[in-house]
């Protein structure tokens, strides 16, 4: 039986099962291998995005602080079950989150909080062209 020549993820095994140390052809084998992997699970998470983006209103409803406090709640669920290695960006993450939160609490006029859900109400409904009716 030929053996797989060096340069190929066949021949990294052999040396992998043999012993032997890793040629720099057999280590760029290896190394190309990952990178196409990571190429397309990138490819493939940019497709599902697009395919959750194309079910989106083309104007959505967004409230930068309702979208800054629902990323926070994401990041945070996310730190419970990701992994050690990805600990460190979602807590830098959540550190800028809650930075952007406070900036955006302390630029709204601090109201009585029903007073602040009719408002957001109002500015939704502005957003949308729809008149909001005021009660008299
Ligand atoms: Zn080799």
């Amino acid at each position: 039986m030929a053996q797989a020549e060096c340069g190929t993820l066949a021949a990294y095994r052999r040396h992998l099962r043999a012993g032997e140390d890793i040629d720099e052809q057999c280590a760029a084998a290896v190394r190309d291998d990952a990178n196409q992997r990571r190429q397309i699970q990138r490819s493939e998470s940019a497709r599902a995005v697009r395919t959750a983006l194309d079910g989106i209103d083309s104007t959505p409803d967004v409230d930068p602080l309702d979208d800054a406090t629902e990323n926070l709640r994401i990041v945070i669920a996310a730190m419970s079950t990701a992994p050690a290695n990805a600990i460190a960006g979602l807590s830098k993450r959540r550190q800028e989150l809650v930075t952007e939160i406070q900036r955006l609490q302390s630029a709204t006029p601090q109201l009585d909080p029903l007073d602040e859900i009719a408002s957001r109400r109002a500015q939704r409904g502005a957003w949308h062209g729809n008149r909001v009716r005021q009660a008299r």
